[in-house]
């Protein structure tokens, strides 16, 4: 017998949990792609999505993942030959930066391992060094979703801006939009991805690119741009087709339709705190555990640790023991240990990760520790005691800049399904 039986957390860090709104929002006939409500629905899509990001500039749309919107945002910018600069935190900068070097760019990488965030001095030596502003983009992952560690993009564009340096920074919020906060124009972000399946809540399929002014000027003189990937005519579209040069992923805009209503129905500063608090109580029941044994987190300064996912250790192999346990006796299905060492070593059973983000609530995050915890003592792994207790008193304590955990008067409105 298994306790698995009953609705199934997949508490990856992406693709997330879907709503049932957005499901049902796609459960419907095919509709016309040549005028009529498809067509003004997808207009709308478009200020929703300028104010998750806080953004003031445009959206392009792709059919694609996340990597789809990293070589769009690339090729969009770039020439080959231009130099680019990736400061890499984690698995998905080494990708980006492959990507840009597999197009033609002359990349060169600054790693900041595993566990510290991109540190903003080295930008401003690199940008100092670089006089004759030959550094055309400046590459970096706002949360890499492998190390769990969030970059501080604020503090990276404004070295860029106190040089005058003219690179471009292109971001990758792929895992933490909609989850960390993140302002496009407040930080000097000039081009920003993400995809459709982390905090946007939809199924793996659409690619999306944020880009402003500076960024389209950019456009004019990028020799790396083809008419596929092309992001002008998909943000001045003279016929509907244009918007996804070809046929429109009809279905995946109605899911994103209606994720973007439950974001702005919460608003987007309610969705960032309850991905900072639920991630507070992960770090609280991962504090308790490695009081007592040898679950560690990976980042151990919190002010450099995501919001969506955390990315946790045990000796090998109780990390992979520990995930299979979760999956087939408790009906919760944790990340694998992405990019912390490669499959085949043994390090590679150590490592996991616990997704919090998106449409994910305090009894499925308490309920997955709570998990975690049972599956710790299943396996005789040894841990601190007080996880769960620990977890629920960080979020019982009040929110920031409210007296009481529970505001008296009328039942907030939960956006439950
Ligand atoms: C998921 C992710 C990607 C890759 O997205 P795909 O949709 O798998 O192509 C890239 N960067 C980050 C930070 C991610 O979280």
């Amino acid at each position: 017998m298994t306790l698995a039986n009953g609705r199934p957390y997949l508490a990856i860090p992406g693709p997330s949990v879907m709503p049932d709104r957005v499901l049902n929002a796609m459960h419907r006939a095919s509709p016309n792609i040549y005028a009529g409500e498809l067509v003004e629905m997808t207009e709308s899509l478009i200020p929703d999505l300028r104010a998750v990001a806080r953004a003031g500039g445009d959206v392009a749309i792709y059919v694609g993942n996340g990597h789809a919107a990293w070589e769009a945002a690339l090729c969009n910018v770039l020439s080959r030959g231009d130099r680019v600069l990736a400061l890499a935190t984690g698995r998905f900068g080494h990708g980006w930066a492959a990507m840009a070097e597999g197009l033609g760019a002359a990349v060169e990488i600054i790693d900041f391992g595993k566990r510290a965030p991109a540190d903003p001095g080295r930008l401003r030596a690199a940008l100092q060094a670089d006089a004759d502003h030959r550094i055309r983009a400046v590459l970096v992952t706002h949360v890499d979703t492998a190390t769990s560690i969030r970059n501080d993009i604020a503090a990276l564009a404004a070295e860029r801006d106190a040089l005058g340096h003219p690179a471009l920074i292109l971001v990758d919020c792929i895992a933490s939009l909609a989850c960390d906060r993140f302002e496009m124009d407040a930080w000097g972000a000039d081009v920003m991805v993400a995809g459709s399946q982390k905090g946007l809540m939809t199924p793996p399929g659409l690619g999306l690119v944020w880009f402003n002014a500076r960024a389209a000027a950019a456009r004019a003189r990028a020799g790396m741009v083809t008419p596929y990937w092309d992001w002008a005519p998909r943000t001045r579209p003279g016929a509907y087709y244009e918007y996804f040069c070809g046929t429109a992923p009809t279905h995946h805009l109605y899911g994103l339709r209606a994720a973007l209503d439950m974001i702005g129905e919460e608003g987007i500063e309610a969705v960032w705190t309850r991905h900072a608090r639920l991630a507070g109580a992960v770090w609280a029941a991962a504090a308790a555990w490695g009081a007592g044994g040898p679950l560690r987190l990976n980042v151990a300064e919190p002010a450099h640790r995501s919001h969506a996912v955390t990315s946790m250790s045990l000796p090998s192999p109780h990390g992979t023991a520990l995930r299979d346990w979760l999956e087939r006796e408790a009906g919760v299905t944790l990340g694998i240990g992405l990019g912390m060492a490669e499959p085949g070593d043994p390090a590679w059973h150590g490592h996991f990760r616990l997704a919090h983000m998106g449409h994910v609530n305090a009894h499925m995050t308490l309920g997955a520790l709570a998990a975690m915890d049972a599956a710790l003592k299943a396996l005789d792994i040894p841990h601190g005691a007080g996880a769960i207790d620990a977890a629920a008193a960080s979020l019982a304590a009040a929110p920031p800049g409210q007296a009481k955990p529970l505001p008296a008067g009328p039942m907030p409105r939960v956006l439950g399904t």
